[in-house]
This record gives C-alpha cells, structure tokens and sequence, in this order.
C-alpha cells in the first residue's frame, strides 16, 4: 500500500501543477485579450472615418478621412505610396492641417468651420508621380483660405524629388525658369486686370523656395500659385502651365524629350506626307475648348503622334484661353466655329461678321494668332454666308453623331460604318464618352495605316 501510495503521490502533484499552470494560462489569456481587445477598439474609434483605395496609377492609394463633425466637419484626401518615407512626410502635411483646424475651431465655440483637402495626380512617363492638395480651410466670419501643396515622388527610387533635381541644381535654369513664368503670367488674359506687379516680381523671384509647388504630366510643367499671393481674389489660385519641349534645355535628363525622336518624328512626317500612296484622315473637335475633355483629347492625340483640327467657339476661348494654346501649342489646327453656335444663314449680314470677328479676337488674345480655317455652326451656311467669311469654309465627310449617343462604345463603329480616305471625321471635345472612345478610333485607324492630318493639310488631296 505504502509503495502505491508513493507511486501516486507524483502523479497527483503533477495533475495539479497541470491545473495551476492551465489556469494561469486562462486567466492571462483573458486579461491580455482584455487588454488588445481595448487596443483595437480605441484604435477603431480614431479611425472609423479613415478608408484606403486603390487609384488608377499602379503603388498608388488614396486615403479618404471624412468626419462629419458639426463645428469641425472635415474632408481629406492623400496618397499612399509604398515608400513610407515619402508616406511619412505626406502625413506630416495632412496631420499639421487637421490640427491647426481643429486647435483654430476648439476657441471659437459658437462658430462651425470647414476643411477639405483635395487630391489631383499626374504621372510623367509612369515613373514619376505629382500630387497636388488642395487645401480650402474655413474657420468662420470671413476666414476662408485655399492654398496649394505639392508633393513629387519618383516611384522606382521611392524619394521625394523637388525643383532642383528638375533643374539639375542650376541657378542659371533656375533663372531662365523664373523668366518663362513670369512672362507667362503677365500674358495671361484671365490675369490682365489682376494681377499685383510688386508681389508678382517678389513670387516670381529665381528663387527654389518660390517654385516648390509643381506638377509634372507627361508634357508640361504646372506651377501653382495661391489665393491673393501674385494676384487679386478674382483670379482665384493661378496657375503657368509651360510644355516641357519649350523648357527642355533646362531639365535634367530624366525629364527631357530625346532630340533623336523629336528629329525621328518630323522626318518620318515628312517622308509620309510626300508618298501619294498614304491614308490620310483629319479628326475634328467642334464646340470646345473644355477644361478637362480638351486635355484628355489632347493627351490621347498625343499618345499616337496624332495632328487634329479644333473648331473652338469665342465665348469657350475667353474663359479657358490656356486650353486654347495648349491645343496650338501641341501642334493642332485651330478652327473659328463662331462666338455663340447661332444658325448663320438665318442671321444678317453683319450679325455673321460679328460672330466671325469677336471670335478672332478672343482666339488672338489667346493664342496670338488667327484661326486658319471656319466652319458654320450645324453645317449651316450658303453662298452668302461663306462670302462674310475671309477664311476657307470646312465642313466634314463623317459625322460621328457623337451628341447624340454620348456612347464611348459607339464612336469607333460610326467612323467605321463611313470610312473613306481623305475623309473628314466631325466629333466634340464638350463630351466625355468622346474623349473615352478616341484611344479606340486611333488605335484602329493608325492600325489600318491612316495618318492623322489637319483639314488645312487633307483640303489639297480632296
Ligand atoms: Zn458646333
């Protein structure tokens, strides 16, 4: 008995160093679940209104922070890259903004306020990414604020990159860029009356503090200037937009359009354009120019090494007069398509004119020179008419319809249905499904060999 007993005895303590051991294990496993169960939920309530998406742009996210706050409502977006340092110095920005909002509001008790912080992106050759916020700040009675902050981010280095990489950290470039801006602005016509010259020559000063807020897209370079620094409200935050093939002697590199493929480009033009054996059709944009549509138009032109006819309207080119020479300035035609799209054989003779002549003047202001070619409002026009106009009339061979289906999907089938050579194909740059389905019709028509030419150039084969 006495053996037995003293066989179990270690049996029993080790039964119960078992039951203390898994005890204990429980009761930490409660306390310590307890407590990361505490974690999260403090952790959740900061940052319930806080999502992340993915954006069109390939590493690129988009956080949303939304809080509908009644004194302190507030709307943020901001990129996420995955670089964490550049994530870091973003969050810095935003973390910055948000608490000076929210520190401004918690002394004025009685008043509501407002902060919004949009996000816009442009990517340059699908490496190097701009990030424009847009910060508009209301903290009652009349202090409203709207200022611009820019971040430049190379994705294959993961690094910020600011002006002086640009520049490849040349005062001299610094200089000649200083010049072009300010130049840009005094030619501005939205700026005419706005403009402050002391503060504009301060702003504009060759110094890298001044140009730290850019963006590049795949052509040009955009400068952002804020509310009131080089010009009165009315013009609001003014912009310079220069194409980079004008400022290509001062980039770095990285940044510059090979001389070969410019020389490449123009000497295949013109072998092409003197072969009788070539495909010839002339795209048209009537109606424009548009702020948005316009540019994507543009840049999808630009993808093929695509020239193309604009038919803008006066009273469009008065207010978007930058859209204008962008279009010039990226090689296109422009067209007078009249001021205000009135039926032109239904109105007398110096009516006509005036449609005629304000929309020369606006297109001069704009662009310093004349449209090359007119063509009347719905196709409208007659003997009497064509003779009120000085310059050739042009009308088209295909008509999209693109107005009336506003169907992405629709406009490469109604070139198709009436392709011919020499043709020329009537679209708008006003609507968005035109913009979107261009890339198809270009990609199939330069697929069955045609060139893309300006109506000035397709009228000596026709
Ligand atoms: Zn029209």
């Amino acid at each position: 008995m006495t053996q037995v007993r003293r066989k179990r005895r270690p049996l029993i303590d080790l039964v119960l160093i078992g039951i203390i051991v898994s005890l204990t294990t429980v009761i930490l496993f409660i306390v310590l679940s307890k407590d990361t169960f505490k974690f999260q939920k403090t952790n959740a309530e900061s940052t319930k209104n806080i999502s992340t998406e993915s954006s069109t742009f390939p590493g690129i996210r988009i956080v949303t922070d939304v809080a509908n706050d009644k004194q302190t409502p507030l709307a943020i977006h901001y990129p996420q890259t995955e670089s964490s340092a550049f994530n870091e110095e973003v969050l810095q920005y935003i973390n910055t903004s948000k608490e000076n909002y929210l520190n401004t509001m918690k002394k004025k008790k009685n008043e509501n306020g407002e902060l919004n912080i949009s996000l816009e992106t442009y990517s340059h050759r699908k490496q190097y990414y701009s990030f424009i916020l847009t910060k508009s700040e209301y903290t009652g009675g009349a202090n409203h604020n709207v200022s611009t902050k820019t971040f430049f981010f190379n994705s294959k280095s993961g690094k910020q990159v600011d002006m002086r990489t640009l520049l490849q950290n040349d005062e001299n470039n610094l200089t000649t860029l200083a010049a072009h801006v300010r130049s840009e602005l005094k030619q501005n016509p939205k700026l005419k009356d706005t403009l402050l010259e002391e503060q504009l020559l301060k702003s504009t000063e060759p110094k890298w503090a001044n140009f730290e807020r850019f963006a590049l897209t795949d052509d040009s370079l955009i400068l952002y200037f804020d509310e009131y620094e080089i010009a009165s409200g009315a013009a609001g935050s003014p912009t310079v937009e220069l194409s980079l093939s004008f400022i290509n002697p001062i980039l770095a590199a990285d940044f510059q359009i090979a001389m070969e493929e410019m020389g490449n480009t123009i000497v295949t033009e013109q072998k092409k354009a003197n072969d009788p054996n070539t495909k010839r059709i002339a795209l048209t944009f009537d109606d424009g120019p548009h702020p948005t549509v316009t540019e994507q138009v543009l840049n999808t032109l630009q993808k093929y090494n695509a020239k193309a006819t604009f038919f803008m309207l006066g009273n469009r080119v008065q207010y978007y007069p930058n859209i204008a020479k962008d279009v010039l300035t990226r090689g296109h035609e422009i067209g007078n398509h009249s001021w205000s799209h009135p039926v032109l054989t239904k109105l007398p003779n110096e009516q006509i004119v005036k449609e005629y002549s304000t929309t020369a003047n606006a297109l001069k202001n704009a662009i310093g020179q004349d449209a090359t070619v007119f063509r009347p409002p719905y196709g409208a026009t007659n003997k009497l008419v064509n003779a009120q106009i000085p310059i050739p009339v042009v009308m088209w061979s295909i008509d999209t319809m693109d107005w009336k289906y506003r169907n992405a999907q629709q406009l490469l089938p109604h070139i198709q249905n009436s392709l011919h050579n020499n043709a020329i194909v009537l679209m708008h740059d006003i609507h968005q499904s035109t913009a979107d389905g261009l890339d198809a019709v270009l990609s199939y028509l330069q697929g069955q060999g045609y060139e893309f030419v300006t109506v000035s150039e397709i009228m000596q084969y026709r």
